[in-house]
């Protein structure tokens, strides 16, 4: 199977092809066309699989024809339990959104200083990636405006839960529109992630690699 049947816009299939992807990972086979098609959900996957071009190339693909002129606000969340796997996904969004050369992604994590992410959070964010708790900081203190939010997305949604994060994200999901798209990725997806999940996903496909 070729990247180009998945249903991604050219633009995207060029930051894929320079990234150096040739052919699409089964994760990426299975979720990048039922995201496209606007589906919630909920992907088992393990790091390495090639999980985060399989939510990030269907969450800018939705972002392609946005105006300039819109409500400012975070479109992309992506929440993950660790710095490192955060800053791996900004650095993946900043390969796939060459295409995208309006787009501003940050980061806020937790055990960094508040300065620079306060700096970030005072422009313009339209991709952010973060650490539930260190977010929950800077929406309760008003810096972050989460009613824009397109898509959702739960990185190893078991580790965060794992780590004690569950109020935290009820929390943060609470302040984002019904309406969007929520795609959640995890090693296992039963037990305490199948409840998550039935709290906050509308009629969620399960893929199960
Ligand atoms: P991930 O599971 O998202 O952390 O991805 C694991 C690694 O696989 C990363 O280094 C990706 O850049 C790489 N990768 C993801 N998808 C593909 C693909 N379709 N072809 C080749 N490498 C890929």
């Amino acid at each position: 199977m070729s990247f180009e049947s998945l249903g991604l816009a050219p633009a995207l299939l060029a930051a894929v092809a320079e990234a150096g992807f040739t052919e699409p990972t089964p994760v990426q086979q299975r979720a990048i066309p039922q995201a496209l098609a606007g589906h919630d959900l909920m992907v088992s996957s393990q790091t390495g699989s090639g999980k985060t071009a399989a939510f990030m190339l269907p969450a800018l693909n939705r972002q392609l024809g946005a105006s300039p002129l819109r409500t400012p606000g975070v479109r992309v969340l992506v929440l993950t339990p660790t710095r490192e796997l955060a800053q791996q996904v900004t650095d993946a969004t900043r390969v796939f959104g060459k295409a995208l050369n309006w787009l501003r992604t940050a980061t806020v994590v937790g055990g960094m200083p508040y300065g620079a992410q306060l700096k970030a959070l005072s422009r313009r964010v339209d991709v952010l990636v973060a650490t539930p708790g260190r977010l929950l900081d800077h929406v309760q203190s008003g810096k972050v405006n989460l009613s824009e939010v397109e898509v959702l997305v739960l990185d190893e949604a078991d580790r965060m839960l794992d780590m004690g994060f569950i109020e935290d994200i009820e929390a943060i999901v609470a302040r984002t529109p019904a309406s969007r798209q929520t795609l959640l990725f995890s090693a296992t997806l039963d037990g305490s992630v199948a409840r998550l999940a039935a709290g906050m996903m509308r009629d969620p496909q399960r893929i199960e690699i």
